[in-house]
């Protein structure tokens, strides 16, 4: 396609957040209205748990919950999603939790559950022992320093700690990463069964709860062709009532991208995340050049220097964040920043994480100023049931940032105990 009507086309490509704040409004010195999350009165925060944020125990257990149905990827298929849940206790008596989320097993990336637990076990959590919890540069350095990567790992311990210090001071961990932004996120559904006619009863039962209007197709597990008849069937029973994205999960080479993007524009697809293998950031770029659908970055990206490559390269349009690529929220944060002087889009990506990881994930994106691509963080409407004691809010469309202080969801330590695996 020539590359004056691929850029018009780019140009027409809608954002599928509908409330997200204009950055001319932010720019204009605006304040974004947000509901209030936040007492009028000063906090004051009780003696007792003030007194000392030293971190006494971290602790690791991993679970494995089933899914409602199979979920398939290019290279894996789940029907029981395995986390690490981290807890740290504080020596005010404050307690954190975190999440480290797998699919598959060290397929997605090269950490499983059982290599979480035993690098936090043992190098992550003695590292920390006795390091005051609000010192996270500190903690992240130190983390940096015992392990190389692991940064699902490192991700669900600083999680754990911003919940630990949230709580002790009674506020959202959103409000110690710079305030909040946006208090909802669009979240979109992925359909990732392989089975067109499952797939749009699927699609269908979302659109009539007001749940999700926007799918991620997983594709790369079929054939091409196989793949693109697929969308035909979507998109011919749902078009004009849904939106529709792709995400190959680097199962297509340059060749086939090439051959296939230009039908996926003809069937109104809006985005697609990672058609080719991670380091094949160059070609990424040339397809890029080539179509007239935005590009997102999603396994090509796990540090400020992959993303600063990526942009070098011009290599994407939008960037899919996670904690479990980029090691924490503060680390999360970063991306999004060298994304954003890039001009590249940002999106909130998962790894079909439960509550507590969703919940993780809102308190980075709320403080985010724009989030135009909105996010999926569906995970916990994929499990058979629940981590924690109030569910996340889907409504609308949206997925809603939990009120309370930390992560905002609080684990149920029965459902951690019928979980665990062992
Ligand atoms: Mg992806």
């Amino acid at each position: 396609m020539p590359k004056a009507s691929s850029q018009a086309a780019k140009a027409m490509a809608t954002p599928p957040d509908g409330r997200f704040i204009p950055k001319h409004r932010i720019a204009g010195g605006h304040v974004p209205r947000v509901e209030p999350c936040m007492p009028d009165q000063p906090i004051t925060i009780p003696p007792d748990l003030r007194r000392d944020l030293s971190i006494r125990s971290i602790r690791s257990t991993i679970v494995d919950v089933p899914t409602v149905r199979r979920h398939k990827l290019s290279q894996t298929s789940v029907t029981a999603q395995s986390y690490v849940i981290v807890e740290i206790r504080l020596a005010n008596g404050a307690e954190g939790i975190g999440e480290a989320a797998t699919l598959g097993g060290p397929r997605w990336s090269e950490e499983s559950v059982e290599a979480i637990k035993a690098n936090i076990d043992a190098y992550l959590a003695p590292a920390l022992i006795g390091l005051p919890a609000d010192r996270f540069e500190v903690a992240g350095a130190r983390m940096d320093a015992a392990a190389k990567r692991n940064n699902a790992a490192k991700a669900a311990i600083e999680t754990a700690l911003f919940d630990a210090v949230g709580r002790t001071l009674g506020i959202p961990a959103a409000l110690l990463l710079g305030g909040i932004v946006r208090d909802s996120v669009p979240v979109l559904w992925t359909l990732a069964s392989g089975d067109p006619a499952q797939e749009i009863e699927e699609a269908e039962a979302k659109l009539a709860a007001r749940l999700h209007d926007t799918f991620k197709v997983k594709i790369g597990a079929l054939a091409p062709e196989a793949d693109l008849a697929r969308l035909h069937r979507l998109a011919g029973a749902l078009g004009g009532r849904a939106r529709f994205i792709v995400d190959a999960n680097q199962a297509w080479d340059e060749t086939t991208a090439n051959r296939c993007l230009p039908v996926l524009a003809e069937l109104d697809v809006r985005l697609v995340e990672q058609p080719l293998p991670a380091w094949n950031v160059a070609g990424m770029a040339r397809v890029r050049a080539r179509s007239a659908i935005p590009l997102m970055a999603d396994e090509c990206v796990f540090s400020t220097h992959d993303m600063l490559g990526v942009a070098q390269a011009a290599a994407a349009d939008v960037v899919s964040l996670k904690l479990v690529k980029h090691a924490g929220l503060l680390n999360l944060h970063r991306v999004a920043a060298v994304a954003e002087a890039a001009g590249i889009g940002l999106y909130g990506g998962c790894l079909l994480e439960s509550s507590i990881g969703a919940a993780a994930h809102l308190q980075a994106f709320a403080g985010l100023r724009e989030l135009a691509w909105g996010c999926e963080h569906f995970g916990p409407q994929i499990l058979t049931d629940d981590l924690v004691e109030e569910p996340l809010r889907f409504e609308d469309f949206r997925v809603h940032l939990p009120a309370g202080p930390g992560i905002g969801v609080t684990l149920d330590r029965d459902k951690l105990r019928r979980y665990a695996r062992g």
